[in-house]
């Protein structure tokens, strides 16, 4: 909850799969930990669910149009936060399902990249004071990656037409409302506003209240931690996996 203090947890995975609804969401939630743990040594890749098709308030925009650009959005941020691989499952927004068809596609994501630690959507964060409610493909696809960790990624027999199983050793949720640990960001605050600023399609018009905006978040989860600049996550064992 607000205001409580947080766990600043300091280990670094070896390999990080981050599981993200739209383009810009892991930069927004994650980025400051992601150019973190590229920092230092851990290889990542992004996987975005949504094209994006709908990002947009203008009445004249064309999704054709906007799908291109959001993925050289997505491009230029990987580069920025050294994501080294990533991929676009291609789901148009708002139609992240947790059907059987989306789990066997992160099964196989998972099998192939074998992380350590995957990170995600809390999907159990619906409000947040009475300012946001949460977007339903946030809680549909961070569902549907917990429902991939375990039991399925871990378990032979389900889809083993998707690769040799794997155990993730434990999952991180960002955009959550039991947030019980953070990540000192301070060395990476500005990759993150960088990472941010690069989604143009996104903050054109308004960066600066959104920048500033981020930058304010990001002090305020740094003053629960004791650091400057924090990401906070809910973070979670997997049930199975016995090296946590
Ligand atoms: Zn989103």
């Amino acid at each position: 909850m607000a205001g409580e203090k947080l766990h600043l947890i300091r280990e670094t995975p070896r390999r990080l799969l981050a599981i993200f609804a739209h383009p810009d969401d892991a930069d927004i939630g994650v980025g400051g930990t992601l150019s973190l743990f590229s920092k230092a040594g851990t290889v990542i890749r992004l996987i975005v669910a949504c094209n994006g098709d709908k990002g947009t308030l203008s009445e004249s925009a064309s999704s054709q149009d906007l799908i291109e650009l959001r993925k050289s959005e997505v491009d230029e941020a990987s580069r920025i936060l050294g994501v080294s691989e990533y991929s676009l499952l291609g789901i148009d927004d708002g139609e992240v399902e947790n059907s059987v068809a989306l789990r066997r596609s992160i099964v196989a994501e998972v099998r192939a990249f074998r992380p350590d630690v995957v990170v995600t959507h809390d999907p159990s964060a619906h409000f947040f004071g009475t300012t946001y409610f949460n977007h339903r493909d946030h809680r549909e696809l961070g569902m549907a990656v917990l429902d991939s960790i375990f039991p399925a990624s871990g378990s032979p027999l389900y889809f083993p037409e998707a690769g040799r199983s794997h155990q993730v050793s434990y999952v991180m949720m960002s955009g959550t409302l039991e947030a019980n640990v953070a990540i000192d960001i301070s060395s990476t605050i500005d990759a993150k506003r960088d990472s941010v600023r690069s989604h143009r399609s996104q903050v054109q018009g308004d960066e600066e209240h959104i920048l500033e905006n981020l930058i304010v978040g990001a002090r305020q989860v740094g003053k629960r931690a004791g650091v400057t600049y924090a990401e906070a996550f809910r973070i979670m064992a997997n049930p199975k996996a016995m090296n946590f």
